[in-house]
């Protein structure tokens, strides 16, 4: 039986928030506090802010630290679990080979775990959303870029050099968009948020109507995943096109999974999946189908994630409880 008064911390750590979130014994979430990055002050900056969001969020359920058996934190690169040092972040100035960890340990005196994003927000849908607990499961998680995470047998992925799962960099449209990573035509540069919007902006340097710079001027600063699901529900042509085609591009991303891993369930999430669920799900489960062969498609359940932005937190606690001492 765990004791009832055990909590753990999931971190949400992404290139812009840091999300942090308070889970009892039971998984349940009781209390949340959400910081800004601000990534352009430098890790040691960062890593006294997740602090600082660790620590308000646990505030915020008016318990201390004491009560913490864990903090898991995912973290928006390539990981070494092990040490918990954050090798590479495409998206985050100077963080290469930043011992979070253990850094984080100093600041806060619990145990900290530290993990790729895409493999922790895969392993809070395996075991919080997905109950029937399927054997083989492949997660596709849409945002700034695009990252996959793979349970096999029930357990994480990772793969030799704890690289699987990159599915955003699988060359979709030879000769396509480059992308940060140097290849052209990847997921990631055709169907990424960053990619929808790039294409957006220049769609309307190039003359094209959208009702977006109605309320957001001519160079977009503030565009939001949300502002395009509004766009298309007011009948936007040109934003309804962008997202076809990213729909599109996702389901041939899906149908390669289907014919190459044969998962029980492909389950996609993400900042732009949550936006625009009813908009690209019906587009995305019908290519990927249509793309498989014949018979391989049979039976498996392609889904949007109901965790939502929670998938992270939550993942992150789980990370925590497993690792945590009995
Ligand atoms: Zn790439």
């Amino acid at each position: 039986m765990p004791e009832p008064s055990r909590h753990y911390v999931g971190v949400d750590f992404g290139a812009t928030k840091i999300y942090a979130g308070v889970f009892n014994a039971s998984m349940k979430c009781i209390g949340t506090a959400r910081f800004s990055t601000k990534a352009q002050r430098g890790p040691d900056a960062v890593i006294r802010r997740i602090g600082r969001c660790v620590q308000d969020a646990i505030d915020e359920c008016d318990l201390d630290l004491k009560t913490v058996a864990g903090v898991g934190i995912g973290a928006p690169g390539a990981v070494d679990p092990q040490s918990g040092t954050v090798i590479f972040a495409p998206n985050l100035p100077d963080w290469r080979d930043i011992p979070l960890k253990e850094k984080l340990e100093k600041d806060l005196g619990v145990p900290i775990q530290v993990e790729n994003d895409c493999n922790v927000n895969m392993l809070g849908v395996y075991e919080v959303e997905l109950q029937s607990k399927p054997k083989h499961v492949f997660g596709i998680f849409l945002g700034t870029g695009i990252g996959g995470g793979i349970i096999i047998n029930g357990q994480p992925y990772a793969g030799f050099n704890r690289a699987a799962g990159e599915v955003g960099h699988m060359v979709i449209l030879v000769d396509g968009p480059e992308c940060g990573c140097g290849n052209k035509g990847c997921f990631e540069a055709l169907a990424s948020r960053t990619a929808i919007f790039k294409q957006i902006k220049s769609a309307v340097k190039e003359g094209k109507k959208t009702i977006l710079t109605d309320r957001l001027g001519k160079d977009l600063a503030d565009l939001r995943s949300g502002d395009l699901r509004k766009a298309i529900r007011k009948g936007d042509k040109v934003v309804e096109k962008i997202i076809e085609d990213a729909a599109r591009y996702t389901g041939v991303a899906v149908g390669n999974i289907l014919n190459l891993f044969n998962p029980e369930v492909v389950v996609l999430g993400g900042g732009l999946i949550e936006a625009l669920d009813d908009e690209m799900m019906p587009l995305i489960i019908k290519t990927a189908r249509d793309h498989a062969l014949p018979g391989t498609a049979k039976g498996i359940d392609i889904r949007a994630c109901t965790l939502g932005d929670d998938a992270g937190i939550t993942g992150g606690a789980v990370l925590a409880r497993r690792c945590a001492k009995p």
